[in-house]
């Protein structure tokens, strides 16, 4: 379609809708008019509370005030997720932010470290990383040093609802339209089947030249409109539901999220200023919604403020993320559960990638089918990531774990596992979301023993070996005593 394009239509306000209009708004903004139409009859999922640290570049391009937005969608830091049970029942590990050691030419840290232990130095990986460190003391504080070993990257825990709504005012501020209101009605253009404009239950007709779906599950434009079909990866990830419920805050809020396996699934815990947010996926061929119920109300750490609000979904991906005028973004694109909080973190990319390949002069196929093409590949690795934790346990108690273990899992993440548990090898495949100290860390954290290292660790003698371990590990240690405790750090930062 040769049509300029002067007006960008968002469906929903949701987290991905008014995420979208914000970014796009700021960034295409100027001649592009930004129109955002949601439905409060509908509401939005009201779940997606934990983020990863990219998020943080979002609130700069957006130059949003970070206190303010602590304050406001009652935030806390993410420093790491705690995965406990997964590997077996009574064991936990962290991925972090962060990464174990320093940086190192050609040979990374973990293979000085496999070098160590064979040589009878045994530590813990985790030891080395400033994250994990600030976990354990539940402390945290932006460091101010220029020396990348100090880096302590982190994301935000906050209240999904407060988060819409910040942006929504943000996005106003700037000039995004808002129209509330039920779209009954969607007309597409007889010739091309573009969607040409939408008619709410008021009778109110929005038209547009861009429309970007963030209607949630229903996919209003992408699936019901256009009927784009979906990739279900539910052979892979199985679990198909979640129960959600608040309750009371915690006395003492720690800067990470929780992640606790049980028979069929998995428990979430984020920490809030004014409350937890807790959640249980699971497998419904395993585990009814009653029982699902039962376990997370039996494992709450502090009183429920509410009754259990059961969510269905079912894990894939849209077969085009971009079709014809429509480009969907949020879970109207796909699903991937939240185990590693990649969602939001979707929109995001989904957004940006828009905006590189923005067809301000009129829809072309090229940039269709790359936006399709790189949307499938993230999609994709996200995908095998999650996948990992699942395939690598040794739980022997109950059926869900050891289907997980023995089932076929794709080609790509073979090769990943195989080359690690050989060689101790790990390479971040293109534009892969988690780097090599993510796979790293979950490959250890679920039982996989590198069998070997690289050769290059062996430059350093056994003396100069140990001492530099020594080394590194009393650098990260150091800035701990002084750092506040999280909550100090709220407190003190965001005027609590
Ligand atoms: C159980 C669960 C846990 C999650 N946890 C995390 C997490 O920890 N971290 C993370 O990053 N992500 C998480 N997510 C994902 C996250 O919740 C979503 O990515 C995020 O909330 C975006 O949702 P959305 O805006 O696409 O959809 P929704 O929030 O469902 O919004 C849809 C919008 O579309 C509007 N709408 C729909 N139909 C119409 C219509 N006909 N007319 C007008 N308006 C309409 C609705 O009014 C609403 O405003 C989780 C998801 C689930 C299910």
């Amino acid at each position: 379609m040769n049509k300029a394009i002067k007006k960008v239509v968002v469906v929903g306000g949701g987290t991905a809708g008014w995420l979208s209009a914000a970014l796009l708004k700021k960034v295409v903004g100027g001649p592009v008019e930004i129109e955002l139409v949601e439905s409060e009859s509908i509401g939005t999922v009201g779940v997606g509370e934990a983020t990863i640290p990219p998020i943080r570049l979002v609130n700069n391009v957006l130059g949003i005030n970070e206190a303010e937005f602590l304050r406001e969608t009652n935030a806390t830091l993410k420093l790491a997720i705690k995965f406990e049970n997964w590997r077996v029942q009574g064991e936990g590990y962290f991925h972090t932010f962060g990464a174990p050691g320093k940086s190192m030419a050609f040979c990374q840290f973990h293979h000085f470290w496999k070098r160590a232990k064979t040589l009878g130095f045994d530590s813990n990986l985790w030891d080395y990383d400033l994250n994990y460190l600030c976990c354990l003391e539940g402390k945290f504080a932006h460091i101010n040093s220029k020396d990348p070993i100090l880096e302590l990257p982190y994301a935000y825990h906050f209240d999904a609802s407060l988060y819409a709504k910040f942006l929504r005012t943000f996005s106003e501020k700037m000039g995004v339209v808002r129209t509330e209101g039920l779209v009954e009605h969607v007309k597409q253009d007889p010739q091309t089947g573009f969607v040409t404009q939408l008619q709410l239950n008021d009778g109110k007709i929005i038209s547009g030249d861009l429309f970007i779906d963030c209607s949630g599950f229903r996919g209003l434009l992408i699936q019901k409109t256009l009927g784009t079909g979906y990739e279900d990866w539910s052979h892979w990830l199985p679990c198909d539901r979640a129960v959600a419920v608040p309750s009371e805050r915690l006395e003492k809020t720690l800067p990470y999220t929780r992640s606790i396996a049980h028979k069929a699934g998995w428990q979430w815990r984020i920490p809030l200023q004014h409350r937890n947010g807790n959640g249980l996926v699971y497998c419904s061929d395993h585990c009814s919604d009653d029982e699902a119920a039962s376990t997370l109300m039996g494992n709450l750490d502090t009183q429920a403020l509410d009754e259990p609000r059961v969510i269905h979904f079912k894990t894939g991906r849209r077969r085009k993320q971009w079709n014809k005028n429509v480009v969907s973004v949020g879970l109207s694109s796909g699903f991937l559960e939240p185990l590693e909080s990649t969602s939001i973190h979707l929109i995001q990319s989904g957004i940006v990638r828009l905006i590189h390949l923005f067809p301000h002069n009129g829809i072309d196929p090229v940039n269709v089918n790359e936006y399709n093409q790189q949307s499938e590949l993230e999609y994709e690795q996200i995908r095998d990531f999650l996948i990992l934790h699942y395939h690598v346990n040794e739980r022997d108690d109950s059926q869900f774990w050891r289907n997980m273990r023995d089932m076929q899992i794709p080609d790509s993440l073979t090769h990943k596992i195989e080359l690690f548990r050989e060689t101790g090898k790990l390479f971040r495949e293109q534009n892969d979301l988690f780097l090599e100290s993510s796979w790293l860390q979950v490959m250890l954290g679920q039982g996989i023993e590198p069998k070997d290292y690289h050769p290059i660790a062996n430059n350093l003698d056994k003396e100069r070996l140990f001492s530099m371990l020594n080394t590194v590990k009393n650098v990260k240690q150091q800035p701990i005593p002084q750092l506040p405790t999280h909550d100090e750090f709220l407190k003190h930062y965001c005027k609590v």
